[in-house]
């Protein structure tokens, strides 16, 4: 390693340090156990030597947006067993054996088709769980079903005995402040209540500290870990 590659490790130990500080004074704000949100460290466009940073640092969870990155990045981190793979974005059909091969989890069901492709596929010895993406906020440029597909996308994954629901995710459009996603995720919240659904996973770098007071029990944060430097924009 250079020494600049080692001053970027020390980087992310303080982005990860700083995003746990605060993960935590969100659940101290509403009396949660921070043991009930789990950070998934966005990897997406990362170099490798930061994504094992923040592995080193202690973020066993990592999500990727596109299956063919994940399937890479977990054939070179292969010599790290503890990592458990996300799968952030949609999904193909025809990249539905990279999610089932290597994700331990899958953010971003958006239908029946897919829902039956992954579960025909995976081992229930070793279910994949899954969060029903939902379009919070309507958006066209957005993934994600509407409010009322939800109920059929639930009987889809209850009917795949390797599927096992995670709950509902969302990503409401990019705030000004981190305060304008909190209506989104209250919604997103409420309607998971309404159908007993059990987790969320919502907040990125925008907006984290909201979604665990809303009850966020994984965040996908990015750039708060990393740093902007490499980082594409994602909206
Ligand atoms: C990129 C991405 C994130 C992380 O965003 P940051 O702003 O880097 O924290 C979270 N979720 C999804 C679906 C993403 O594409």
């Amino acid at each position: 390693m250079s020494a600049s590659e080692i001053d970027v490790g020390e980087e992310v130990r303080r982005g990860v340090a700083d995003v746990r500080a605060r993960i935590g004074a969100a659940c101290a704000r509403t009396g949660r156990d921070p043991g009930e949100v789990t950070l998934v460290g966005v990897s997406k466009f990362q170099p490798e030597h930061l994504v094992r940073a923040a592995v080193a640092a202690g973020v066993h969870d990592l999500g990727e947006n596109y299956a063919q990155a994940m399937r890479d990045r977990a054939g070179a981190l292969s010599d790290l067993p503890a990592v458990r793979w996300h799968q952030i974005g949609p999904l193909q059909r025809n990249k539905v054996n990279m999610v089932v091969r290597v994700a331990s989890y899958f953010h971003a069901l958006d239908s029946v088709g897919i829902a039956e492709a992954l579960g025909a596929r995976r081992d229930p010895a070793d279910p994949l769980h899954v969060f029903v993406q939902v379009n919070i906020a309507d958006e066209e440029t957005k993934a994600g079903v509407g409010p009322a597909e939800v109920p059929d996308l639930l009987a889809a994954v209850a009917g795949q005995p390797s599927l096992r629901l995670a709950g509902l995710m969302g990503m409401p459009p990019a705030p000004e402040r981190p305060e304008d996603s909190r209506e989104h995720f209250v919604a997103l919240r409420e309607l998971g209540e309404r159908l007993g659904v059990p987790g969320l996973s919502i907040g990125t770098t925008d907006d984290f500290e909201v979604a665990v007071e809303e009850g966020a029990t994984m965040v996908r944060v990015g750039r708060s870990l990393f740093g902007g430097r490499h980082q594409q924009p994602r909206r």
